[in-house]
């Protein structure tokens, strides 16, 4: 029996493990067998407070692991399949075995959407990006493109446009699906400029991003528009399946928090991307799994 039981190994994950065992709390991570969550694709992170030269996204994962399992810190490399949540202690099931808890911390962060290309995943980190925080920085004053209309696509336009040179926006309809004050401010921007009904076909480059072919949906044609990054904004998917008989899940997936990690049930708690679809960066989810650690430890304690 674990008094916390974490699912997820990403920085809210990992974060909330470093601290309930450093509790005192019998800790364990249902990991993952992909272990890290999204910083394991990523190469460069710049903007996580405390290397001032940078450093790898794995890297940066590899370190916080090691810090859970010197605190503590139970670690399998195990995907989470089933979980229950009706009757106290809690089950989650992971590789053919049942661990039961007290508490249940959700760390399963939210996985972007990606465009399904092999050009795409051969050229992830050398140009191909979905986090425009994190990478806009590395293309000052270039060109880039966006891939998408919904909200995340123009706030991605709008936060690239004041570092880069240009940018355009590809969607596959001639309708934005963002909100009205998004779509206002991109079609405002002097920077900003659309390509309508066009699908991206490939993203060329042997070693980095050198463009990208096009096709049009109405007419079928098919072109060139060379640039130095892309920055695919096609949505979300929330990491949350196996919750959704267990807990309360809005309409897009993410659990539903309140009272910042408390969920509908209680004793289990959520942190990171899973319920958070607006900061979506690796230091809110390590303060939010900080904060889920907190409130399972005053659970515990029945304060
Ligand atoms: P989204 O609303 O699902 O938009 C995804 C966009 O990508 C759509 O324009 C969609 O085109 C396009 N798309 C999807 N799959 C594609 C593909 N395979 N190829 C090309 N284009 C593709 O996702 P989101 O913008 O990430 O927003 C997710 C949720 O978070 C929304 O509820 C949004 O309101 C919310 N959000 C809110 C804010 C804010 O309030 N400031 C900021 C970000 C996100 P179609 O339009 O043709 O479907």
């Amino acid at each position: 029996m674990y008094d916390v039981l974490i699912i997820g190994s990403g920085p809210a994950g990992l974060t909330a493990a470093i601290y309930t065992s450093r509790a005192g709390l019998k800790t364990l991570v249902v990991a993952g067998t992909m272990w890290g969550g999204q910083l394991m694709l990523t190469l460069e992170v710049e903007n996580f407070p405390g290397f001032e030269n940078g450093i790898l996204g794995p890297d940066l994962m590899a370190a916080m692991r090691k810090q859970a399992e010197r605190c503590g810190a139970e670690l399998i490399l195990e995907n989470a399949t089933s979980a229950d949540f009706k009757s106290k202690p809690f089950k989650v099931t992971a590789g053919n075995k049942v661990y039961e808890a007290k508490t249940v911390i959700i760390a399963t962060g939210a996985s972007s959407k990606w465009l399904g290309l092999e050009s795409e995943t051969r050229l992830r980190g050398r140009g191909v990006s979905v986090c425009a925080t994190c990478d806009a920085p590395f293309f000052r004053n270039k060109k880039v493109l966006v891939v998408g209309g919904g909200d995340t696509a123009m706030e991605e336009a709008l936060f690239l446009s004041k570092v880069v040179s240009e940018v355009k926006v590809i969607h596959r309809r001639d309708k934005l699906r963002a909100c009205k004050c998004l779509q206002d401010g991109a079609f405002a921007n002097p920077k900003i400029s659309f390509v309508w009904n066009s699908t991206v076909q490939e993203i060329l480059g042997k070693d980095r991003v050198e463009g990208v072919k096009l096709r049009n949906v109405v007419s079928g044609e098919e072109s060139v528009l060379p640039c130095d990054a892309v920055f695919l904004a096609i949505g979300y998917t929330p990491n949350t399946s196996i919750f959704k008989d267990q807990i309360e899940l809005d309409p897009t997936g993410y659990v539903v928090a309140r009272e910042e990690t408390r969920t509908n049930i209680d004793g289990v708690f959520v942190a990171g991307d899973a319920a958070d679809y607006r900061y979506r960066q690796a230091i809110a989810a390590a303060g939010s799994g900080c904060k889920a650690a907190l409130d399972a430890e005053k659970y515990l304690i029945g304060t």
